[in-house]
């Protein structure tokens, strides 16, 4: 057995004990892969300290919408600096139009720019959308090349929108508080997913809606990580060994492959 957790920020996970007894403790239940990802340029370093530190980590490097409009000119070179000197993809980038205080404009630029590098660098892409999925499908359609690979994280879009991600080659992933608070969505939407397009993840320690946990421990991480797991199969209709077999190809498709669009 070989779990992988698509989605998380280790970084954030404020209490250091919390944070290295979780690492120690996921090689005991099979977490192989756990992909870390930095939402703005203070946080790059921590996210590549935490992944030189264990082997499971992959760490992903980007600028989240909610940072988009407090970067300093030259950083996407730095951010090309850090997706050069270790194995890593790009995230978490993507568009955010619930918070309307974060201008837009800047929102689209930094996402384009950061779109552009993942196409230089054949890197793949951890995607965050809310209400914005037609922008988001405009953008890709405009930046994506063939063999890009993209993952939409703790999907909450429509089953329409979903199907045109789908077409473009996307990984559709769900998360531990999508099946807390949009369970009927999500049980409906993850029977859609080709088993071979379907990615799950924590999100941890950003378990409630848009924001940090208020019981963040290790316990919890891993009540999140095996209910998620748990959730899918159900809603999927499988049994666990196999849809854990099947995420787990999946990410590695997502990671290392190119897969035909
Ligand atoms: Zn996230």
């Amino acid at each position: 057995m070989m779990l992988i957790d698509a989605h998380i920020h280790l970084q954030a996970i404020q209490d250091l004990k919390t944070r290295t007894t979780l690492l120690d403790q996921i090689a005991k239940v099979h977490v192989e892969k756990l992909i870390c990802n930095g939402i703005q340029p203070e946080d790059w370093s921590g996210v590549d300290e935490i992944a030189q530190g264990n082997e499971r980590v992959l760490p992903f490097f980007g600028v989240h919408p909610w940072y988009a409009d407090k970067v300093v000119s030259g950083w996407d070179a730095v951010l090309e600096h850090f997706l050069k000197k270790t194995e890593a993809g790009i995230g978490e980038v993507g568009l955010d139009k619930l918070r309307t205080e974060i201008d837009w404009r800047k929102q689209i630029e930094v996402f384009q720019r950061q779109l552009q590098i993942a196409k230089e660098l054949s890197k793949p892409l951890a995607i965050h959308c809310v209400r914005a999925w037609g922008d988001l499908l405009l953008l890709l359609k405009q930046h994506l090349s063939s063999g890009m690979r993209f993952m939409t994280h703790s999907y909450r879009g429509s089953l329409e929108v979903m199907r045109e991600l789908l077409d473009l080659g996307a990984y559709i992933s769900f998360s531990w508080k999508s099946f807390q608070h949009q369970t009927g969505t999500v049980n409906d939407l993850i029977k859609e997913v080709p088993l071979e397009r379907l990615l799950l993840e924590t999100d941890f320690p950003y378990i409630e809606p848009h924001k940090i946990g208020t019981d963040i421990s290790v316990e919890r991480y891993f009540e999140c990580l095996r209910g998620t797991y748990a959730l899918a199969a159900r809603a999927k209709g499988m049994n666990e060994t196999e849809l854990e077999k099947a995420v787990w190809e999946n990410g590695q498709a997502f990671l290392h492959r190119t897969t035909a669009r």
